[in-house]
């Protein structure tokens, strides 16, 4: 008798089996029942098996590689916390565009991981289930990788030390998280759309390639080398997107429809959340990579570009708000800037004024209508300054209803008047930042009625109180250390000590 040995499985064999073999059809209760979610939007599925995995991944195989990551992940973070890498950076100025994205993005990373796992539960396919569990672990990681990565700034600077409790208070991070809970409370198939394909794939290169870029180009060691490692998780996001994409469209001509719809929609809301990527890219670098400008006509005007001529055979189109983006392209970071300029009272990072060469810098790549709306303005801003008399608004902004950025943007064709909508629903009137923001609420105004908007809760008293200073200790921002003008700041304050102490080791 002879005893062999049980055949090895192929990881192609693992997988099949894994992702087929393992689903059944259940009876003791409706397939509806046990998927609710599956058909309330209205997406019609012929054949669910009509799913292509797009990277074929067993789970263990996609533990071992993620271990990987993690450990050259962390050895590099060691080393960089060793070296005191932290005083090798450009400028301390560098640090607050890490205050953003730590507590604007890293939030929504583990938003995103969330809605992953809940689209995981409601979907009727395995293939779809593994990736979009694969995906919601992802997220996860980047969520942990990059609160690790800013932690060891967080023992020098301030700013970075209440990021989750922010996150669900301050006014400008309001943004984002109601980006991502208008995500999550949307059904399975919108979910994937707005996350999976149109911020995933349209829109994840702009905040990805130009933010991990700038941390290359002002030695951030540590935010690299999160972005390095975070970057093959967003191939397989991208790829995923774009696969679930094409399966809703090609499983029934009636879906093209919705799935407008909803690109509209979330391309413009993605879009709205970008500006403050545009104020980091033209404002707050100190090594600066490209304009905002160039960024969106390289990844979005040709990238995407390509990417919609390959879905017109669906009868998909551009986003109906692309030539709006297009118009604002030159002048939307420096609205934003001038925006948080006056808010830095009321603002849990430093703004500043750019300097005479950041402005010639910034008029070469903007042109004579850039130069002529705002340099003036800039200029206004110094004169204010030398006279000590730094100007912070006092006053609050009106919000839109949807993005819940303050009114600040312009009409796509006059840059000298602040574009502003409004629509009456159940007698009670509703603001808007744009036509965008409008038509979003005007196809769900039920949803968008319930919107937390920070700016109304100070007013009626839900944010610690009548003054500033009641609603800054609500928000958890620090008076004098975290908020105002970088110069005379905490923070220069320590970086100007550390350049001094370079300059004595080196003499
Ligand atoms: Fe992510
Ligand atoms: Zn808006």
């Amino acid at each position: 008798m002879s005893v062999t040995a049980p055949k090895k499985l192929s990881l192609k064999e693992r997988y099949r089996i894994l992702t087929r073999g393992l689903d059944w059809t259940t009876t003791y209760q409706e397939p509806a029942k046990v998927f609710p979610h599956a058909e309330f939007e209205g997406i019609k599925i012929r054949d669910w098996d009509g799913f292509v995995d797009p990277f074929r991944l067993t789970m263990d195989s996609y533990w071992k590689y993620q271990a990987e990551k993690e450990r050259k992940l962390y050895a590099v973070l060691d080393s960089f916390q060793q070296n005191n890498g932290q005083t090798a950076i450009t400028d301390g100025r560098y640090v607050n565009v890490l205050k953003i994205f730590l507590t604007a993005i890293t939030p929504g990373e583990y938003q995103a991981h969330r809605g992953f796992a809940m689209l995981g539960r409601q979907v009727p396919n395995v293939g779809l289930r593994i990736a979009a569990q694969m995906q919601s672990l992802d997220e996860l990681r980047h969520a942990q990788t990059q609160i690790h990565s800013c932690s060891h700034y967080n023992k020098y600077f301030d700013g970075l030390h209440s990021f989750s409790y922010q996150h669900d208070r301050v006014w400008y991070l309001s943004v984002v998280k109601s980006f991502f809970d208008d995500a999550r409370t949307s059904g399975p198939f919108e979910f994937l759309i707005a996350i999976g394909f149109s911020f995933e794939y349209v829109l994840t290169n702009l905040l990805f390639v130009p933010f991990m870029s700038g941390a290359a180009y002002n030695g951030d060691l540590s935010t690299v080398t999160f972005g390095f490692s975070a970057q093959s998780d967003e191939s397989r996001h991208m790829t995923l997107g774009l696969e679930a994409i094409k399966f809703v469209l090609e499983q029934h001509e009636d879906n093209a429809a919705i799935v407008q719809k909803w690109i509209d929609k979330w391309f413009w809301r993605g879009y709205r959340i970008l500006a403050i990527l545009a104020m980091m890219m033209d404002y707050m670098l100190p090594k600066r990579i490209m304009p905002w400008k160039d960024a969106w006509e390289i990844y979005f005007n040709e990238a995407g570009g390509a990417l919609f001529a390959d879905l017109a055979r669906y009868g998909i189109k551009m986003p109906s708000t692309a030539d709006v983006a297009n118009k604002e392209a030159f002048r939307l970071s420096t609205e934003t800037m001038l925006t948080f300029y006056q808010m830095g009272h009321a603002s849990g990072f430093h703004s500043w004024l750019p300097s005479e060469d950041e402005l010639k810098w910034l008029a070469d790549a903007y042109g004579p209508e850039w130069e002529r709306l705002y340099l003036p303005r800039f200029k206004y801003f110094r004169e204010l300054e030398a006279k000590g008399e730094h100007y912070y608004n006092p006053s609050l902004p009106q919000l839109c209803q949807v993005c819940q950025i303050p009114m600040f943007f312009t009409e796509p064709d006059d840059p000298t008047k602040i574009c502003f909508r409004d629509t009456v629903y159940n007698g009670d009137r509703y603001h808007f930042c744009s036509d965008g923001c409008q038509h979003i609420f005007e196809n769900e105004p039920e949803k968008y009625v319930q919107a937390w908007l920070p700016v109304h809760q100070v007013m009626q008293g839900n944010c610690g109180g009548a003054t500033i200073d009641d609603v800054r200790k609500y928000w958890a921002v620090e008076d004098g250390e975290d908020n105002y003008d970088y110069v005379g700041s905490p923070d220069e304050t320590m970086w100007k000590g550390w350049q001094a102490d370079r300059l004595k080791v080196g003499s």
